[in-house]
């Protein structure tokens, strides 16, 4: 046994640089002064992980930074293959004198999207529909373990695009369609880096907010195309999300190969330097997209003077990702020529080094294998699972189909019923997903077999064949397939296909009720199908827990998703503000619940004023129709005193009917918490009704607060 004077002592920091107890500043300018202009044109250089041959090339030309990218097809190799790799990567970067490490970067949009067995969570569309940041904030904070799992740690997310029109084949990486949704979304930064920037946080993933700005926005939605706005226009609705972002520390933003009333956003310094580094104060790096520089000129290929302007207009690190060698020596004749200033070099690798020492590269530059068994943990699925609950759109529920009875007689049908490729779309486990089962997950069809009561009388056949009366309702699972980024814009009419068509037709002429689970990128155009549909819910991209619709059909979930965008009567209604919403076949914010009726919203007014043994908490409601079906309504009631609480009793004023349920527990001392549910009162409730809740308490209460009283519909 070697005592522990055998072992090596931690080595004393050589130089300024390295000793991580000195300012991160005082140490980039330490490491800028020991840098070769080679060393920083290389920190500036981002090639393709399968383009570097051989992988010594990361040595040899100081590469700065790594990505696996869209253009191929990533190897959804498991998370002990990505860490190894990884590691072998960074051992050759990290072999350069300076010992300056790379940082890998991966498009980690919904999940450790490139990883076999891991969580995968709704795509973007679908957090928006939950209208939960904090849950979003947690998603992020999930993605960031199992990416740091794969030692990679820099992820190419979130998109925090406007999608301003359906037919764009990125509408789904959007959180939605106004910039304050949108915005409100942004806590998923806090999520991956750590609430207090880069490196805040174990596991700090660097996040990326993209596409910066108005990728949105392009005339009919066509991916990379030009978006023709005043200025005004494009602060009030691509702006907010960034700005947002940037104020919670983003450490990268990447470009939107998208053009600004004709002007590509990577040639456009007033875009770049002026409103993002200038006036919103981004103190990060901007990165460029996969071989965006190239477009500059309209011609295939990039040029010297493309270089330049890329560099000059605020681009810090390029995307190369093949030519990396041509990159490198076209930047080094341009700096040599004067083109590009070295207060310009020094200004992109003093971002780019601040991230790199703020996420703790230098101290720990190889995989934490920690967190290598987070990927695809089941705490992270149930959180997914939690997602997809949240994000589906109950749009339509004529007569209660919904929920079904878990004694029910069903049968499953559509193309995406079994499909965890389907469900996760775009962006998984290949750069443009695939149907199948390319990952392991819980389909909607898993989720209702799981539940039923009984689930030999759940059949399941995909194109609807064999149905009859016998049924109590049919689930339809239909939609969109995998696709991205400009392989699923829509230029023509944007409907179901023929397979969903033609199994919707056999399920109708059964005459069993049919309930549509719509998976979809994006809302499509159903409304000459809508009449057939006793219900229909908005799945969304759900992901590898798609099991999780299934807690909404059977009610295990009350619905309580929003929807994110516009829902069309019709193609024409594209882009979605020309229809101002106004006739649309669903407004922006609609969702439903169990019931009917429009959902009562009620709002706690105002917080109750604590009061020992007895109190109320009232709610009004925004109730603009009557409704019948059921309410159901909660009170939280904290104690906040140095006495334990027993028996608890809430009650429920409904206007017309009171209601009273007691709750026995003990409330402990010191923030002990209780919910107490009414669940009992079915009955209706009149347009414009106030719903009051009370409660009052039998203990001697010496600090008692309700913080939070809310309503839900529901039977
Ligand atoms: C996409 C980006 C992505 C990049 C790297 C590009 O085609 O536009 O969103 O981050 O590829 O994969």
């Amino acid at each position: 046994q070697p005592s522990v004077a055998a072992e090596a002592p931690v080595a004393a920091a050589a130089l300024p640089y390295q000793d991580a107890s000195l300012p991160v500043a005082d140490r980039v300018n330490d490491l800028l002064g020991r840098m070769t202009l080679d060393d920083k044109i290389g920190q500036m250089t981002q090639a393709d992980k399968d383009s570097i041959v051989p992988q010594s090339d990361i040595n040899t030309y100081r590469l700065g930074s790594v990505l696996s990218g869209g253009d191929g097809t990533v190897s959804p190799n498991n998370a002990t293959t990505w860490a190894d790799t990884y590691d072998a990567l960074q051992r050759q970067a990290i072999g350069t004198p300076l010992a300056i490490p790379m940082i890998y970067g991966i498009d980690a949009v919904h999940g450790a999207n490139a990883v076999r067995g891991a969580t995968i969570f709704p795509h973007n569309i679908g957090l928006g529909a939950t209208r939960d940041p904090a849950l979003v904030q947690r998603i992020g904070r999930a993605v960031a373990e199992e990416v740091s799992g794969t030692g990679v740690d820099w992820t190419f997310a979130p998109c925090l695009c406007v999608a301003r029109n359906d037919r764009w084949g990125r509408t789904y990486e959007s959180f939605g369609e106004t910039p304050e949704l949108v915005s409100s979304m942004s806590t998923i930064v806090d999520g991956f880096q750590g609430a207090g920037g880069a490196g805040s946080t174990a596991a700090s993933v660097l996040a990326t907010a993209k596409h910066y700005i108005g990728d949105g926005g392009t005339t009919n939605g066509t991916d990379q195309g030009n978006t023709q706005l005043t200025e005004a226009e494009l602060r009030a609705v691509h702006l907010p999300p960034f700005k947002s972002a940037v104020d919670r520390g983003v450490g990268s933003v990447m470009l939107s190969y998208s053009s600004w009333n004709g002007v590509k956003v990577h040639g456009h310094k007033f875009l770049v330097t002026d409103l993002l580094k200038g006036e919103l104060g981004f103190k990060g790096f901007v990165v460029s997209d996969w071989a965006a520089v190239d477009q500059l000129d309209g011609q295939t290929g990039f040029t010297a003077d493309e270089v330049s302007k890329a560099i000059n207009a605020g681009v810090d690190m390029v995307m190369v990702p093949y030519d990396y060698k041509k990159f490198i020596s076209t930047l080094r004749a341009e700096v040599d020529n004067g083109h590009v200033a070295m207060s310009r070099i020094d200004d992109a690798n003093r971002r780019i080094l601040t991230k790199k020492f703020e996420l703790g590269l230098f101290e720990k530059p190889l995989t934490d294998r920690a967190y290598t068994s987070t990927v695809g943990s089941a705490e992270h699925r149930t959180l997914a699972r939690q997602a997809v609950r949240e994000s589906q759109v109950l749009l339509k529920n004529d007569g209660g189909v919904l929920p079904l009875a878990k004694s029910a007689k069903l049968f499953v049908a559509g193309k995406s019923a079994d499909d965890i490729g389907n469900m996760s779309g775009g962006w998984t486990m290949s750069w443009q997903g695939r149907s199948g089962a390319i990952t392991p997950g819980t389909t909607v069809l898993g989720g209702i077999r799981a539940a039923a009561t009984d689930s030999s009388r759940v059949t399941y056949e995909r194109y609807g064949n064999g149905i009859d009366s016998s049924y109590t309702a049919a689930v339809a699972v239909v939609g969109e397939t995998p696709y991205a980024e400009g392989k699923g814009d829509r230029t023509g009419a944007m409907g179901l296909d023929q397979e969903d068509l033609q199994t919707l037709a056999k399920l109708k002429a059964s005459g069993v009720p049919v309930v549509v689970v719509l998976v979809s990128g994006r809302p499509l155009d159903i409304a000459a199908q809508l009449p057939d549909w006793k219900a229909l819910v908005a799945a969304w991209l759900p992901g590898t827990e798609g099991g999780g619709v299934a807690d909404v059909l059977f009610g295990d979930y009350k619905p309580t998703g929003k929807l994110p965008m516009t829902w069309m009567r019709s193609v024409s209604q594209q882009p979605i503000n020309q229809g101002d919403g106004k006739d649309a076949l669903f407004p922006y914010g609609h969702g439903l619940t169990y019931g009917t009726g429009t959902e009562p919203d009620p709002t706690p007014t105002p917080t109750p004023t604590p009061t020992p043994g007895a109190g109320s908490c009232t709610a009004t409601t925004k109730v603009t129709n009557s409704w019948s079906g059921g309410y159901q309504a909660d009170v939280t009631v904290r104690n906040t005193g140095t006495v334990a609480l027993t028996g608890w009793a809430a009650s429920w004023d409904l206007g017309n009917r009171t209601v009273t349920n007691v709750w026995n527990g003990t409330l402990t001392t010191s923030g002990g918490r209780a919910t107490v549910r009414n669940t009992q009162w079915n009955g209706s409730l009149a347009a414009g009704g106030t719903v009051t809740f009370g409660y009052t308490a039998n203990g001697s209460a010496d600090g008692l607060t309700v913080p939070a009283c809310s309503g839900t519909t529901g039977a």
